[in-house]
């Protein structure tokens, strides 16, 4: 069965995007640590990071570098936090978490942003691409 960010990809469920190129699609999490809280994940799904193809891998790497420097100028933090987890949707994303506190980096500490500010959030990260 497609996993929900394939089904994101295919267009079938909606997303707050934030870029996308052939390889890859970053768009806002739904349940966010912090604002401005994204997930890089490649078009073809795989389940963990590792198993990625050598190049596929470090051009996930380059996508993510990209969006965290947009994420950096947009949204006020004094760094982007990078983790790999998967243990909930079994296909490879990057969280790119920008960061004021550790405890944004825990998984326990989360946020609540209304449609309006996920919308007006992935449009200004967009901009600064
Ligand atoms: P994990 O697989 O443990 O790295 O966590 C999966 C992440 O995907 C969580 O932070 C969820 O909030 C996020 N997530 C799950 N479904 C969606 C969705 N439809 N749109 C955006 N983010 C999602």
């Amino acid at each position: 069965m497609a996993s929900i960010f394939t089904k994101i990809i295919n267009g079938e469920i909606p997303c707050y995007k934030v870029a996308e190129d052939d390889q890859f699609i970053a768009f806002l999490d739904i349940n966010p640590n912090a604002m401005g809280h994204t997930l890089c994940v490649p078009k073809t799904e795989v389940n963990k990071i590792f198993d990625l193809d050598e190049a596929v891998y470090m051009d996930l790497m380059e996508f993510s570098r990209k969006v965290a420097k947009a994420l950096e100028k947009t949204v006020p933090c004094k760094r982007i936090g990078m983790s790999v987890i998967g243990l909930e949707v079994p296909h490879v994303h990057v969280h790119l978490i920008p960061l004021n506190e550790m405890k944004e980096m825990t998984f326990q500490h989360k946020i609540s942003l209304d449609h309006d500010q996920m919308e007006s959030l992935a449009s200004k990260i967009q901009r600064n691409l």
